[in-house]
This record gives structure tokens, sequence and C-alpha cells, in this order.
């Protein structure tokens, strides 16, 4: 199979005008989010949202749907309100993914504020698999995503993923891998041996085979920094030729891959940054 390259899309008007969205600027897969990710609400989707979704799809020819659970989500908080009330959140976002027919659920494993790394990291394990029993996912993966290690986020080193994996032990658990987050967590992959350094920590991990999905993003901020700042590809720290020996990677090039770049249009072209993205990444998969 060939490259997948596409974006995080709104879904402002109804699901499927995400889809829409993404086949004006060319997208091969997109990301959405199943509610309005800064509100704990949402009103239940109807059976016609669901095929108005899954139809805009098939007609517009993209593939692998993810969606991106809300920010205000904390797994691993030692709040127990809190906890709860993100547990409850979750499994709706869950089954509105299967309706949907969505593939994955992109989580942030959570921030274990004034606990402990290990706390926090037993908090998420539980959540997770009070979600599973109360999904019983058919077809949607839940997906944690590495972070920056930004405050007291967990998840930015992929021991901690492994952890996970292994604790949670389930086959609907799956890892996205965010390129800016892993930079800025201080995985230099920008040289051949930096990359190699990455593959064997995730592959030593167990990581490696869980990747479903990457959100490909340059990054504005420096290798360890622990600053979630994405940037426009090849534009950030990680540059062209950090980002094109990472998407030509064996390891990464078969999976889909999603921008979470900031949108609108460039001034200077006045074209639009989702097809200049795209443009980019493509170029650089296909160069010699
Ligand atoms: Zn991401
Ligand atoms: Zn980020």
């Amino acid at each position: 199979m060939g490259y997948r390259f596409g974006s995080h899309m709104s879904i402002a008007g109804g699901m499927h005008l995400a889809v829409e969205r993404g086949r004006e600027v060319g997208c091969d897969v997109i990301q959405v989010f199943v509610k309005n990710n800064n509100q704990w609400k949402c009103k239940p989707l109807t059976e016609q949202d669901c095929e108005l979704f899954k139809d805009a799809l098939k007609h517009n020819n993209i593939s692998n749907p993810i969606a991106h659970a809300s920010y205000l989500i904390n797994l691993a908080t030692p709040d127990d309100g809190l906890w709860h009330k993100s547990i409850d959140a979750l499994v709706i976002e869950w089954k509105r993914c299967e309706l949907l027919g969505i593939e994955g659920l992109v989580v942030h494993p959570g921030a274990h504020t004034d606990s402990t790394p290990q706390a926090g990291l037993e908090r998420i394990a539980a959540a997770s698999q009070q979600c599973i029993q109360q999904v019983k996912p058919k077809k949607c993966n839940l997906l944690l995503e590495n972070t920056a290690g930004q405050g007291t986020c967990l998840g930015w080193q992929f021991s901690e993923l492994g952890w996970l994996i292994r604790e949670i032990s389930s086959p609907h658990l799956g890892v996205c891998l965010d390129t800016c987050h892993a930079f800025a967590a201080g995985y230099d992959f920008r040289s051949a041996s930096g990359l190699k350094a990455m593959l064997t920590e995730l592959e030593k991990h167990e990581v490696s085979q869980r990747i479903h999905a990457i959100h490909i993003n340059d990054s504005k901020r420096e290798c360890g920094s622990r600053v979630d700042r994405h940037e426009h590809i090849g534009l950030g720290a990680i540059g062209e030729d950090g980002m094109k020996r990472f998407i030509r990677s064996a390891m990464f090039r078969k999976l889909p891959m999603y921008l979470e770049t900031a949108k609108g249009t460039d001034e200077s072209s006045g074209e639009d940054w989702d097809k200049i993205n795209l443009a980019t990444l493509r170029r650089l998969a296909s160069v010699k």
C-alpha cells in the first residue's frame, strides 16, 4: 500500500462535512472530533448522522477515519470526581466512534497532577480497562498518544506506553505516535542513528507493533524541550530532512499519517496550509 496522508478536519455543521473538507484539500485519510472537544455534554448521534458520515467517506474515497478525544478527559487524575467523569466521557466518545465506523480513538494518557507518575499510570490502566468493559469495542481501538512531556503529562517516554500496553492487556488498545511530541520529548530522529535509536526504543518497550496511526507534525521547539507546539511540515526544528527520514522509514511508511498543524492560508502564497503541508509530505515521500 502507498502512503496515506491527511489532516484533522473540522466537524462544524455536521460530521460528514469534515469529510468534504478533507477531500477539498486532498486528504487520503482524516481525523475528526466526534463531539465538541471543549464540552462534556453532547447530543446523541442519529442514525442519519452516521449514515451521512459513512457515505461521505465512501464517495470521497477517504479511508482510515480516526477521532481525537476531548481535551477535558484526564484518565491519570488523582481526583475521583474528574476520573469518573473522564471514564464516562471516553465511553460515550468510543461508542460514537463505533457507530460512525471510526477505527481509532486517540486519547492523551493524562496528567498525574499532584500524585506520582506511577500512581497516574495505574489510574490510566484502570480507567482504560473500565472503558473497554463498558464499550465492548468491535471495530474501534483506543489509541494512547505519546505526549511531549509538558507539565505532569504521562506517556512521553516509550517505557510508560509499554507499561500501559502490558498492564491494560487488550487487543483493543493501540498507540498513536506524534512526531512533534516524540521530538519534544527528546527522541531526536533527524539523523539515521537517531531514528534507529528511537525505533530500537519502540521495539524494546513493545510499542512498535501497537502503532496504528501517526500524527505528522513538525515542532516549533527544540528536541527535549518538552513543549508541545506544532509547526508546519519542514518549517520547524525537525525540518524537511528529519520529516523525510521519518515518513520513509519502513516502520512508519505503511501507517496512515494525520496533520495537526495550524489551519488558514499562507500569507505570501495565499495557499491553504493543509494543501501546502500535504504537498510537502508527498514531495518528501517521493523525491529520490
Ligand atoms: Zn497529536
Ligand atoms: Zn501536540
